[in-house]
């Protein structure tokens, strides 16, 4: 039995890669980092690696988490730039016994060290993208801060082994050495081989608040059914943001247990996801809404599929 669930369409591409791999036995550890990679390279995406959308400054600033669900093995980078794949340093990272976790320029520097290719991250396209925000923000007063979405995954080998990884450019318009959910364990991704794992995509501000893949992989261990715990949780954080502070921002989890069995909830509508296990043919892609507290999913349309590609890859003008 092998399985990999991945936040957002964007993973489906990597995910099938990962699948080929799971298939031929290889471990869950190098099979996400690949899925990861894909997305990472890909420059139409314009939330994770190359053509990620830039902060307030026009720099494009990555985050990334890599964790081994049987060692217990993490590694992090926040805040790192030029170099094309954030989720190789963070998995290099969790080989070391100290220093895990790094951000800016102590990253780079050991990403430099390492040999991990450089690279400039900021594609023309995301230099449009940043120039028409500005304008809107300047000109109708919007909000800067909308655009993201992490690729969070979390993956079981035939040994029965998990990984959980995740790769952002965090929020459009951040200010510079802004750190989000994606790179903090326990809140963008935790897992156990001997329970499972969770990732997070949202408002890294408010899923910090939740711990929320600790809380998963802590209900799953309970007994609960990955999907019964993402309920619980993805719900319960957001009705205590409504509560204490008025609003919840976006929070979208998924998750799987050693089992292969997997898991997704949301506060928002229309949220997507991958998953590809052994029992499927091919990697299918959802889409989920959450009606009264209950998490209702639906395999994504071929026209909502073709449309994706069209509008990622279509023309882009600057303002
Ligand atoms: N959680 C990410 C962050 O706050 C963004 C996202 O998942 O969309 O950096």
């Amino acid at each position: 039995m092998w399985g990999i669930i991945a936040t957002w369409r964007m993973a489906v591409e990597g995910i099938s890669k990962a699948s080929e791999m799971l298939e031929d036995s290889q471990s869950s550890g190098d099979a996400i980092e690949e899925a990861i990679k894909a997305v990472e390279d890909f420059p139409f995406y314009k939330s994770v690696g190359y053509g990620g959308l830039p902060n307030e400054e026009m720099e494009v600033e990555l985050d990334a988490a890599f964790m081994d669900g049987t060692t217990f093995d993490m590694g992090a980078v926040g805040a790192i730039k030029d170099f094309a794949n954030p989720i190789s340093i963070a998995r290099r990272l969790s080989k070391e016994k100290v220093n895990n976790l790094l951000v800016g320029e102590g990253a780079e520097k050991f990403a430099h060290k390492e040999g991990f290719e450089r690279k400039n991250m900021l594609t023309d396209r995301a230099k449009i993208h940043y120039k028409n925000r500005v304008k809107e923000v300047a000109e109708l007063e919007i909000k800067p801060y909308s655009g993201h979405d992490t690729v969070g995954m979390v993956c079981l080998d035939t040994k029965g082994d998990m990984c959980a990884a995740t790769s952002t450019s965090g929020l459009f318009m951040k200010k510079k050495g802004r750190v989000g959910d994606s790179p903090i364990c326990g809140s963008g991704f935790y897992v156990d081989s001997n329970i499972g794992g969770a990732s997070a995509t949202g408002l890294g501000e408010d899923l910090m608040k939740g711990c929320i893949s600790y809380e998963i992989v802590r209900l799953m261990k309970e007994g609960k059914h990955p999907q019964e715990a993402c309920d619980i949780a993805v719900n319960a954080l957001n009705e205590e943001l409504v509560k204490r502070r008025g609003k919840a921002g976006d929070l979208s989890l998924i998750a799987m247990n050693n089992e292969g069995e997997w898991g997704v909830a949301t506060n928002i509508d229309g949220f997507s996801f991958a998953v590809s296990t052994s029992k499927l043919e091919k990697p299918i892609v959802y889409l989920t809404k959450n009606v009264n507290g209950k998490n209702i999913h639906e395999v994504a349309t071929q026209e909502w599929l073709d449309n994706y590609m069209k509008t990622r890859m279509a023309p882009l003008k600057e303002n």
